[in-house]
């Protein structure tokens, strides 16, 4: 199936990929945006050409304010739905009522179960029923760039995994942003170089480690690292000439 596909989109541009795609698995393909640069640029593609995929994201109820603010931006650009998934209200509050508000911080186990709770569940609930899943992920920004493809069997959802974007350089990334005048998030600008939950995400300076933007308080044996912020890559973040109010 995997090949089949490579071979449909083969050397075709982003937007004509997506359409096929979209034709092929009609309401059974869905986009997941957590509204970061590749995400933004994705969901730009999806909307002004009306390629019907569903399109959602997952409020953990965590994140960052910057972030709700390209969501709305993003609802008031496109006149789009964005469909929404939250975490089950009671598995919240049983575990915020147990072990804290910010229990993520005490252990690796309790981290897991909050990531579990505020993601995994709702990531299952939005892809039931789809077999093709579009992500924003690029292969520069990856831990583990070089097990990524453009396709991927994923057997935990029993679905295929389409990353469109994977090979385009953040360089590329920016020029679409731009040109297009898609709304994004301003923590990029802020030496964030992904965006998740507020309490778990922080800028990363140079030299450092793309991980250590992401739990940084967990030892290093207990998180997957490996990449390092150049300063070429750094500074290519600053895309504050671009006009995003
Ligand atoms: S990233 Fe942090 S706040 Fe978000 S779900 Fe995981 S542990 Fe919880």
């Amino acid at each position: 199936m995997v090949n089949q596909l490579k071979n449909e989109i083969k050397d075709k541009p982003i937007t004509d990929q997506l359409k096929i795609l979209a034709e092929k698995f009609k309401n059974r393909i869905a986009f997941s945006t957590s509204f970061g640069l590749g995400d933004q640029v994705i969901t730009d593609i999806i909307f002004s050409n009306n390629i019907p995929v569903k399109v959602f994201t997952l409020d953990t109820g965590r994140l960052f304010e910057d972030t709700y603010k390209v969501w709305d931006k993003t609802l008031k650009k496109y006149k789009k739905k964005i469909i929404p998934f939250f975490p089950n209200k009671e598995d919240v509050e049983k575990m915020v009522f147990e072990k804290g508000i910010n229990s993520f911080y005490e252990s690796p186990e309790n981290r897991n179960e909050c990531c579990r709770i505020r993601k995994v569940e709702p990531l299952n609930r939005a892809l039931k029923d789809i077999d093709l899943w579009i992500t924003g992920i690029r292969a520069e920004q990856s831990v583990t760039r070089t097990e990524l493809n453009f396709f991927e069997e994923n057997k935990t959802y029993n679905l295929i995994k389409f990353n469109p974007v994977l090979k385009w350089s953040l360089d590329d990334i920016i020029k679409h942003i731009k040109t297009n005048e898609v709304p994004y998030n301003d923590l990029y600008n802020k030496g964030f170089i992904s965006v998740g939950c507020a309490p778990c995400t922080r800028a990363v300076k140079l030299g450092e480690e793309i991980r250590a933007g992401r739990w940084w308080w967990e030892s290093k044996e207990k998180k997957e690292c490996g990449i390092h912020v150049s300063q070429n890559e750094n500074l290519k973040f600053e895309i504050k000439n671009y006009d995003n109010s």
